[in-house]
């Protein structure tokens, strides 16, 4: 389907972004490689876009291709393999347009253990591998067996192993291929990947159950972190806490006409229940706009005694740090619900000091306004800059 006058504000979920030239939505596997070819092939500007929920675009018109993958189907190829040697191992493949939780909710199911506490995280499950995306004790790719892509420098499909993926705290090699530095885009590369993401292939394990993997949920759950629960428990019990921290995307969002059919009606209607209750003000958000910054011993010596501290790896692969971007905002000043202006039309979420929200008329320049303002507070408070966690397109928030 081709449409004009598509914007990124109606694409996303911060709803904010200028005008798109062409959007095409391709609906077979060979199509998504030729709309993704033919912007290469014309030097055009590319975003290959999933649900949008991570994305930060500059009110400017775009002038290049995005390309949404309208492919939404799952498969389990090895459903009716007798399971042998005790190996409760089932593969399941989903198309890259597949909505993440549409996925998350089949998995569970099916009876497939491994990605419940992923539960309510927007986007598809082509993006879900380019951040790896994690939440409640559990990341994605600790489930993927192999990414099926397509290759915009060889220009060849390609099944890259999770070893190949290369995994890390909200990294993978495919977002490596976006940045030369945190925050800076590599040119060739940016705002999509070299690979572009065809088919995920995961490996659950054939159980009902799963283990609660993180506090604020076993609290919600009344049971003890490493406890073992009924997946579907934990799914309603992440679904509940991420509403409750206004972590829910608005569902509201799949009634407009840029989003119809892209997550399926049914869960849509979950959802909208799932997120009564969810303050309005925080409606429209990348989730987490900053990530937990990874420090070396010596920079994390520099922060208050009372900072969180956890264990890490830096990205050279050396032990490191990690502390929490939250603590560091609110404690810089910037409390939930913060605003640069009474007026502005950006702010904290009132819920989670972590979430950017647009109030609902700002632009992009409004969040870049707010980011700054926390970013250079920040780091006149602990000597840390934030590094924003969504793809921002079009201005930088280095
Ligand atoms: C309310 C809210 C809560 C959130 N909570 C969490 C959370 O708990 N944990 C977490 O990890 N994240 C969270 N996020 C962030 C977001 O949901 C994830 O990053 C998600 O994976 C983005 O998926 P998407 O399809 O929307 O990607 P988009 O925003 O559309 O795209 C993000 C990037 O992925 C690339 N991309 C998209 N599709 C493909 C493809 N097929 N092949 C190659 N590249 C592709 C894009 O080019 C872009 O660079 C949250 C966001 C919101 C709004």
């Amino acid at each position: 389907m081709l449409s004009s006058m598509t914007s990124f504000a109606d694409i996303t979920t911060i709803a904010v972004g200028g005008e798109i030239d062409r959007f095409v939505e391709p609906t077979t596997r060979v199509g998504v490689i030729e709309a993704v070819e033919e912007a290469d092939a014309k030097g055009l500007p590319l975003f290959v876009i999933g649900g949008g929920s991570n994305v930060l675009v500059s009110d400017e018109p775009f002038h290049g291709v995005v390309v949404r993958d309208a492919r939404r189907a799952i498969t389990v190829p090895d459903e009716a393999a007798p399971v042998e040697g005790g190996d409760r191992t089932v593969h399941v493949n989903a198309e890259a347009g597949c909505n993440w939780d549409d996925f998350v909710d089949f998995c569970v199911g099916l009876g497939l253990e491994g990605v419940e506490g992923l539960s309510g995280i927007p986007g598809t499950v082509g993006a879900s591998v380019v951040q790896n995306i994690g939440a409640y004790g559990q990341e994605v790719g600790t489930s993927v067996e192999s990414v099926e892509v397509w290759d915009r420098k060889d220009k060849q499909t390609r099944n890259l192993t999770a070893a190949e993926m290369r995994f890390g705290y909200r990294m993978s090699a495919l977002k490596a291929s976006m940045y030369q530095a945190p925050a800076v885009p590599a040119g060739e590369f940016f705002p999509t990947p070299r690979y572009v993401v065809l088919s995920v292939t995961f490996a659950l394990t054939h159980s009902d159950t799963g283990t609660v993997g993180y506090g604020q949920l076993a609290k919600a759950l009344g049971v003890e972190v490493g406890d073992r629960m009924a997946t579907r428990d934990i799914r309603n019990a992440v679904l509940k806490v991420r509403a409750s921290k206004g972590m829910l995307e608005d569902a509201t969002r799949y009634a407009a006409p840029a989003m119809q059919g892209t997550k399926k009606a049914e869960l849509v209607d979950v959802a909208l229940q799932a997120q009564q209750g969810q303050a309005d003000p925080n409606r429209h958000s990348c989730g987490s706009f900053f990530m937990n910054p990874i420090l070396t011993a010596q920079q994390a010596a520099l922060l208050p005694p009372d900072a969180p501290r956890f264990d890490a790896t830096l990205p050279n692969g050396k032990p490191g740090i990690k502390t929490s971007a939250a603590w560091l905002i609110d404690h810089a000043g910037f409390h939930k619900g913060f605003k640069t202006t009474q007026n502005a039309e950006a702010g904290l979420s009132t819920l989670h000091t972590l979430a950017l929200t647009n109030r609902g008329q700002a632009g992009a320049h409004d969040i870049e306004t707010l980011a700054k303002t926390v970013q250079d507070g920040v780091e006149r408070a602990f000597g840390v800059r934030l590094v924003p966690e969504p793809v921002v397109v079009g201005f930088s928030l280095r």
